[in-house]
C-alpha cells in the first residue's frame, strides 16, 4: 500500500502531463514495491528448494521428533531458518549441513505449534567443539554447553548439540534450552516470561515460575538444579523437559505442563501414541 501511494504520489507531483513524471513514478513504485517484496520473495524461493540430502538424512535418521511433526510445514520452517541464520564454526569446527539441521530443528520444533509466530531472521550461531568457560575458551572442562545473548550470537557446543538429540528422553537438550532463551529475549530481556504468553496469563505464569523455583531449591522437582538460578533458566530447563519427558512432567508438574502446552500449543503427551 505504501508502495502504491509513493509511486502514484511521485507521478502526480512531477507533472502528470509529461510522461517523465509517470516514468519516474513508475520507477519509484517498482523500487519501493520490490524492496517491500524482497523479504517474502527470498523466503518463497528458500521454501521452494528441496532440503539438502544431508539435512533430509539427519531429520529422518537423527531427529527424534520427526515422526510427530507436520512434515511439510516443519520442513518449510527448517528451510527458512537454514537460509536466514548464519552458522560459524569456532576452534576448528567445520559447519556441516547435518550440524546446521541439528540446530534449526530445535528452533522449528519450538514454534511448530505456533504458525502465527516466526523466528527473526539473521541470528548468528557460533559452534564450539566442546563446552566452554565464561571467557569463551573451548575445553571439555568448561561450564557452559551453550549461551544465548539478546544482542549477539548464540553459542552452542557441538558435542552437547549431538548429545541432546541422541538422548531424547533425558530432559537435557542444549538446542531447545538456548532457543527457549531466544524466545524469552523477544520481550527485550530474559525474565522467564516469553512474549508467547498471552498477557492475561502473565501474572499467573510468574507465580507458577516462583513456585517451581522453590520446588527445585528444596529438591522436590524433576527439573535439574540449574533451573533454580532464575526465572529465565527455569523456563529454559522446563522447555527441555516438556518436549523430552512429557509424561513425567504432566504427572509431577501438571500446572507447569499445562502452562507450557498453552504457550507452545503443542501436546507432546499425544506423541507416543
Ligand atoms: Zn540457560
Amino acid at each position: 500500500m505504501l508502495a502504491v501511494l509513493t509511486g502514484a504520489g511521485a507521478g502526480i507531483a512531477t507533472e502528470p502531463s509529461t510522461s517523465v513524471g509517470w516514468v519516474f513514478g513508475t520507477a519509484t513504485f517498482i523500487l519501493v514495491a520490490g524492496w517491500g517484496a524482497r523479504y517474502p520473495l527470498r523466503r518463497f524461493l528458500a521454501v521452494r528448494k528441496p532440503l539438502s540430502p544431508a539435512v533430509a538424512e539427519w531429520l529422518s535418521a537423527d531427529f527424534p521428533f520427526y515422526r510427530y511433526v507436520e512434515r511439510e510445514r516443519f520442513e518449510s520452517d527448517m528451510k527458512i531458518i537454514l537460509s536466514e541464520w548464519m552458522f560459524e564454526g569456532v576452534a576448528g569446527v567445520k559447519v556441516t549441513d547435518d550440524l546446521r539441521a541439528a540446530v534449526a530443528a530445535g528452533a522449528a520444533l519450538l514454534l511448530h505449534g505456533r504458525p502465527d509466530r516466526e523466528w527473526p531472521s539473521r541470528y548468528t550461531i557460533l559452534l564450539y567443539p566442546h563446552r566452554f568457560d565464561d571467557e569463551y575458551t573451548a575445553g571439555e572442562e568448561g561450564e557452559f554447553e551453550g549461551m544465548a545473548h539478546s544482542q549477539g550470537p548464540v553459542i552452542l557446543s557441538v558435542e552437547s548439540v549431538r548429545q541432546g538429540w541422541e538422548n531424547p528422553g533425558d530432559g537435557h537438550n542444549v538446542v531447545l534450552h538456548e532457543m527457549a532463551h531466544l524466545l524469552d529475549y523477544e520481550s527485550n530481556f530474559a525474565n522467564g516470561a516469553p512474549s508467547l504468553i498471552a498477557s492475561g496469563s502473565a501474572a499467573a505464569w510468574r507465580e507458577l515460575v516462583r513456585k517451581e523455583i522453590r520446588r527445585v531449591r528444596i529438591g522436590r522437582s524433576m527439573l535439574r538444579r540449574y533451573a533454580a538460578r532464575n526465572p529465565a533458566e527455569l523456563f529454559a530447563v522446563a522447555v527441555e523437559n516438556f518436549f523430552e519427558r512429557p509424561e513425567l512432567m504432566a504427572r509431577r508438574h501438571p500446572e507447569l505442563f499445562a502452562a507450557l502446552r498453552n504457550i507452545f500449543r503443542i501436546d507432546p503427551l499425544t506423541w507416543d501414541s
